[in-house]
């Protein structure tokens, strides 16, 4: 999978440093996951809060842990304490309460605000047309910095105009990271500038 990720960002013209794999390992029993820890991967991707505390408390030292599921606001003190990354911010009762907890915690995950390029009534995210107006709102009224944006294209669309257009809205809103691209697209995604790609079937196998 390195491999992989080298040669589609040298065949961007791209330096494949500036491209993290972000092994999604939720719901992979730990027998697929400690040959991947073994050769010396140590960024991983979870996307429920309970689960990922389940397989990595304890084990964690080390490793650089994102949350890329959906969080409840009820859950989103255990994710600032928890996790390093947390890429699914996407709405602003949530941007309000993880501010808090920040204050509370003095821990600063870094943040990804998720949008939702193909606006699928079904998928977690802020639209593309809300989004800069929501990006200033975790600047000015909640002290969020985020860092970066994240994206899930729809499954049944050409992946490409769903990157370059969270390409388009990071540039304009001065956000330098791409979380885009995953097993079936993580080529195309580095092709459209992708930071890092959150891969798991291709990593692990499938998922039990
Ligand atoms: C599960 C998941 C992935 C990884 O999917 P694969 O197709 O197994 O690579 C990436 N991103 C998110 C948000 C996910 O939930």
């Amino acid at each position: 999978m390195v491999a992989r990720i080298a040669r589609a960002a040298q065949g961007a013209g791209r330096d494949p440093r500036d491209v993290t794999l972000v092994a999604v390992s939720k719901q992979q029993p730990w027998d697929a996951i400690a040959p991947v820890l073994a050769a010396g991967q140590k960024v991983f991707g979870e996307n429920r809060v309970q689960e990922a505390e389940a397989r990595w408390a304890g084990k964690a030292d080390g490793l650089t842990l994102h949350l890329i599921g959906p969080l409840q606001t009820n859950k989103a003190k255990e994710a600032v304490a928890f996790f390093d990354v947390i890429e699914s911010l996407d709405r602003e009762k949530l941007a309000r309460v993880l501010a808090e907890e920040v204050q509370k915690q003095g821990r600063s995950p870094r943040i990804y605000v998720q949008v939702n390029t193909g606006e699928e009534p079904q998928k977690a995210g802020i639209t593309p047309s809300d989004a800069d107006a929501f990006i200033a709102a975790c600047r000015t009224s909640f002290g969020l910095q985020p860092e970066g944006l994240m994206c899930i294209p729809p499954a049944e669309e050409p992946p490409g105009p769903h990157f370059a257009l969270l390409r388009t809205i990071a540039e304009r809103n001065g956000l330098s990271k791409l979380s885009m691209g995953m097993s079936g697209d993580f080529e195309t995604a580095i092709r459209f500038g992708a930071t890092s790609v959150r891969v798991g079937s291709a990593v692990f196998g499938a998922r039990t």
